[in-house]
């Protein structure tokens, strides 16, 4: 049984800068070879970022963690479907984002969130894809990436806190918008996030 889910916050990093100071968690993403490496690059850069202070997260592939003693906590990100910039502006069509439909899964079991998500790239693809099909084409797998990665970040804090709640505020909102997801990260401390987007 999974949920839908999707996003992070003030709160959230204020929760993790108290219960767990000095907290490591490894990521483990599957199914990396979904990206390029800079979408990667961004994904892991973006989630860490909203995560600090609190968190401090090692990024491995499943293959690297093979055979690795691990003590920190554990999350399996997976990603799904096609997870980077895809297609020209001739061959584009206008995306249709059935109601509801979700950007990230955190699976729960018995009531219980279980360290595992999966990262639904399309359904991402087609909330962000017309606000990028327009940058630059250097630019693409940064934005991409830094959207898949406030998903990414969304769902570890679902898993982190071992809740499905949400907030009313940053990205542990139950719902995000494209500008939301592609805004620049706050560089100052990152504790911030832009509350004016609210539905
Ligand atoms: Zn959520």
């Amino acid at each position: 049984m999974s949920r839908s889910a999707l996003l992070l916050s003030v709160l959230v990093v204020a929760l993790f800068a108290k219960s767990a100071p000095a907290s490591g968690l490894v990521a483990v993403l599957v199914g990396s070879d979904h990206a390029t490496p800079a979408v990667l690059e961004a994904i892991e850069r973006t989630a860490q970022a909203a995560l600090a202070p609190g968190i401090s997260v090692t990024w491995k592939t499943s293959s690297e963690l093979e055979g690795t003693a691990v003590s920190a906590d554990v999350a399996i990100i997976r990603l799904r479907g096609e997870c980077h910039p895809r297609g020209g502006l001739q061959s584009w069509s206008p995306p249709s984002i059935a109601d509801g439909k979700p950007m990230g899964q955190t699976h729960i079991s018995d009531g219980h969130v279980l360290p595992i998500a999966d990262i639904l790239c399309d359904t991402v693809w087609d909330l962000v894809g017309p606000d990028i099909r327009g940058a630059a084409a250097r630019d693409r797998d940064e934005l991409l990436g830094r959207a898949l990665g406030r998903v990414v970040a969304h769902e570890l804090y679902h898993i982190m806190l071992r809740t499905t709640a949400h907030t009313q505020e940053g990205f542990t909102r139950p719902n995000l918008r494209s500008a939301d997801l592609l805004s620049e990260p706050d560089t100052s401390d990152n504790l911030e996030q832009p509350l004016d987007s609210g539905r």
